[in-house]
């Protein structure tokens, strides 16, 4: 029987969440149970669909890349985004609190002209996703999670927890009276890495949905954080995410 065909796909971003997926253990494992077909940091071929599942990893950022994940939609049965730059548009979305053209002129200087891009976001934006793999860069054990999950034709179910539910159950020290630590916000599933070796959590995940976004900034401000440094805690991976728009202007 012929193995379900996967493609990964690379928009605009860094292609760390690739190098994620390479870096597996288990992805001599996975290579047996599926045919990959598009691959863009391992193999040359780029084969077109039917997918089973792809997996899209970076921003939209151009008019061409929204027709690309329009197709990328239209030819799989599931559509998985992959890191912060997929699910909510990444770091680069910075940018979206400035007008568009001042953005161009900033990096192209005077060949801004010649520039076509939109302002960055995360697939969702356009099409339908049918999971998201949060993370700056994923976290490699929870895509092998969902892809096995797939293959067996289950749409694992998104998680909600905050990261300060793993770093409990690790039985870490709290330190979020040293350090501003962004868990009690943030979408667990990363195994809260960076508490684990004591260093707070900057939100690489993204806000959980019901994130109380209003008593973190309530106590980052008694900390002695002012708005300006409160609005680049909250924005550095999500800026598009609807829990903090409040405070990112
Ligand atoms: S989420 Fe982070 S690691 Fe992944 S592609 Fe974007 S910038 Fe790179
Ligand atoms: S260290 Fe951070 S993630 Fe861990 S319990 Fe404290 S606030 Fe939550
Ligand atoms: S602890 Fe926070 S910053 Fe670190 S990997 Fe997890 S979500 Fe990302």
């Amino acid at each position: 029987m012929a193995k379900p065909r996967v493609a990964i796909y690379s928009l605009t971003c860094c292609a760390g969440c690739q190098l994620e997926v390479l870096d597996t253990e288990e992805f001599l494992e996975i290579v047996g149970l599926v045919d990959i077909v598009r691959f863009p940091i391992a193999i040359a071929k780029k084969e077109e669909g039917p997918f089973y599942a792809s997996f899209v990893e970076g921003m939209v950022t151009t008019p061409q890349e929204i027709e690309t994940v329009k197709q990328i939609r239209k030819n799989s049965k599931f559509l998985i985004a992959i890191g912060a730059c997929a699910t909510y548009g990444g770091v680069p979305t910075i940018r979206n609190t400035i007008p568009q053209r001042k953005a161009e002129e900033i990096v192209y200087g005077k060949n801004a002209g010649h520039i076509v891009s939109i302002k960055p976001a995360g697939v969702g934006e356009y099409v339908e996703v049918d999971y998201l793999v949060h993370g700056c860069p994923i976290n490699k054990h929870e895509f092998v999670r969902v892809v096995k999950a797939l293959l067996a034709g289950i749409v694992p179910l998104q998680k909600d927890e905050a990261v300060c539910t793993e770093c409990k159950m690790k039985g870490n020290k709290c330190l979020f009276k040293e350090q501003i630590c962004m868990g009690p916000l943030i979408q667990s599933g990363c195994g809260a890495t960076c508490p684990s070796v004591g260093l707070a959590c900057y939100g690489c995940r993204g806000p959980k949905e019901d994130a109380n976004v209003d008593e973190f900034v309530m106590l980052a401000k008694k900390q002695g954080y002012n708005d300006e440094e409160i609005k680049n805690l909250l924005g550095r991976f999500a800026c598009t995410a609807k829990q903090f728009r409040k405070y990112l202007g």
